[in-house]
């Protein structure tokens, strides 16, 4: 494996300016040392702008962001990923059974989703908007519910089935003129060489001469191919290979927890995201539209299994039983006193602390397998070097109890569009790291606060210590009917990326 890393190059990005150009496509094919062994392959060295190494949903998201920039739209894009999915048109069909998988997407990605003109087609595909939420735990001891005109706003969020998204921002990527491949392989290897002494280098020099001066990175395939990039783009996942071969560390651990996912039936349609903290983790039920909801249960890995192998029967009856009386007693709002306790507050009362709690709706029929996925927190120290940057989850993994995942993902995928825009419009090299540490520096800071918060959420809900839960129902109690506090917490979460309490 072929793998020299980037040494850091303090250089001011200002200073170095390469005029830009548009990188064609269609490339004279090149020889180069590196690989003379394969001549088949080094016939099809190609050069590009911009290698993006996943085409999952936030790889997707960079693609249409960059597309839908006056400066960027002109960029030439790899995207590399093995997932057949994405050498289909149209890969799903209305009346196919709903994705196991689903996002709850915050109404900051529904506007993302609008601007990269990526909208429309989930619109036109199962999703179901939620206005309401309610929130509990299994002590019986308090709620809170949220209402989106607390925040005087019209959604809480909306939640989409994975293959909708990422079949929503293919559709997308593939209608807009961005000039574009899709190689249907994985990445094998990445060569980044230091930048040569002089400062000026003439960018119409050959692909292996940029490369040598440390213009261009190059990838290896694994079907053979070779690429060479200005910029490499790590979408590649919790896992990500890019992360790996440029070195990044990550700081992180495993939460021995395993969330159970899977489709169910009601008899009714749902349409409020209903979750209770149980002993072993939080249980969600979401609505997606059409009397369906998606289940996300947090439990220990050996429960999981048992969860998994149960009947479909003994699975709906454990659903149910946890979603209602089971592990404990329903909530009364007398047992911490009324809204009276906080009607002295600057601000108010909610406009929902007279909301009830209510029982979710009963589940009557699976409309899917149950699937488990290991459960665990991950950070890469950093998120750029010399052309390099990473995005979604191949920066940060979190627990998904909140649902912000793929919301965080694509506020990279947003902002990075934003960087390598503003530095196309000062001549910059976009692989060049004094440019990219400003993504870093915009994307790190909010994306380390929400982990703290979701990490902080998931120790203090996994506790079963009478003190702490009276702490815990006093928390919901106030969250329930504090105005200003309710309205901080759905702005946060709704992608505002202020703190709640601050803001
Ligand atoms: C149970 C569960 C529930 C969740 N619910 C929510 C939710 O409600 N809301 C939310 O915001 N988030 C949620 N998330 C998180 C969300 O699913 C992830 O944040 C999101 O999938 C990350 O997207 P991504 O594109 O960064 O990575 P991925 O979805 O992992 O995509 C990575 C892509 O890279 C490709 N790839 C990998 N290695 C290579 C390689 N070497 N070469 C080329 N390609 C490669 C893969 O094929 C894949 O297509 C949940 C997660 C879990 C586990």
């Amino acid at each position: 494996m072929n793998r020299i890393f980037a040494t850091k190059a303090g250089s001011n990005v200002y200073r170095l300016r390469i005029p830009w150009r548009p990188l064609s496509n269609d490339a004279a094919p090149l020889l180069s040392s590196q690989n003379a062994g394969n001549p088949e392959k080094e016939s099809e060295a190609k050069q590009y702008d911009i290698a993006i190494v996943g085409g999952g949903m936030v790889g997707l998201a960079l693609a249409c962001s960059l597309a839908s920039r006056p400066l960027t739209r002109h960029l030439n894009v790899a995207i590399i990923d093995s997932n057949p999915a994405l050498g289909r048109k149209h890969f799903i069909k209305k009346e196919d059974l709903p994705d196991p998988r689903v996002s709850t997407i915050t109404p900051a990605t529904i506007s993302f989703f609008k601007d990269i003109g990526a909208w429309q087609f989930v619109e036109q595909h199962r999703h179901a908007y939620f206005d309401k939420m309610q929130v509990w735990d299994y002590t019986g001891l308090s709620y809170a519910k949220y209402n989106a005109r607390d925040a005087d706003k019209e959604v809480l969020g909306c939640v989409v089935e994975n293959t909708v998204l990422l079949s929503s921002l293919l559709s997308r990527v593939q209608e807009t003129d961005l000039p574009k491949k899709i190689y249907p392989s994985r990445l094998n290897s990445m060569s980044i060489l230091p930048n040569s002494s002089s400062s000026e280098v003439d960018s119409t020099l050959s692909m292996t001469a940029l490369f040598t001066h440390g213009r261009l990175a190059k990838l290896e395939l694994e079907d053979g191919n070779s690429l060479y990039v200005k910029l490499v783009v790590g979408a590649d996942g919790g896992k990500s290979r890019v992360r790996e071969l440029a070195g990044f560390r990550t700081t992180g651990w495993n939460y021995s927890q395993n969330a159970i996912i899977c489709t169910v039936e009601h008899d009714v349609e749902n349409h409020c995201a209903w979750q209770r903290f149980l002993p072993s983790g939080p249980l969600a039920l979401l609505p997606i539209g059409d009397k369906f909801s998606n289940i996300v249960w947090t439990m220990s890995p050996k429960e999981s299994s048992e969860f998994k192998s149960i009947t479909e029967d003994n699975f709906l009856e454990a659903v149910n039983r946890a979603l209602d009386y089971g592990y404990g007693p329903h909530p009364t709002p007398s047992i911490l006193g009324s809204s009276d306790l906080f009607s002295w507050l600057k601000g108010g009362i909610s406009k929902s602390a007279n909301d009830c709690f209510e029982i979710p709706p009963k589940v009557i029929k699976l409309a899917s397998e149950r699937m488990a996925f290991p459960l665990s927190l991950r950070h890469a120290n950093d998120y750029a070097s010399k052309r390099v940057a990473l995005i979604g989850d191949a920066a940060h993994t979190v627990h998904p109890l909140a649902g912000q995942g793929v919301n965080l993902g694509f506020g990279d995928a947003s902002t990075l569009s934003s960087v390598i825009s503003e530095g196309i419009a000062v001549g910059a090299d976009i692989g060049e790291v004094s440019l990219l540490k400003k993504y870093e520096a915009d994307r790190k800071p909010a994306n380390v606060m929400m982990m703290a918060v979701l990490d902080g959420f998931q120790k203090a809900y996994s506790v079963d210590f009478g003190p702490l839960n009276i702490l815990r129902a006093a928390a919901f109690h106030g969250a329930h009917h504090i105005s200003p506090l309710k309205k901080s917490i759905i702005s946060y979460a709704s992608g505002e990326m202020r703190l709640p309490l601050f803001a």
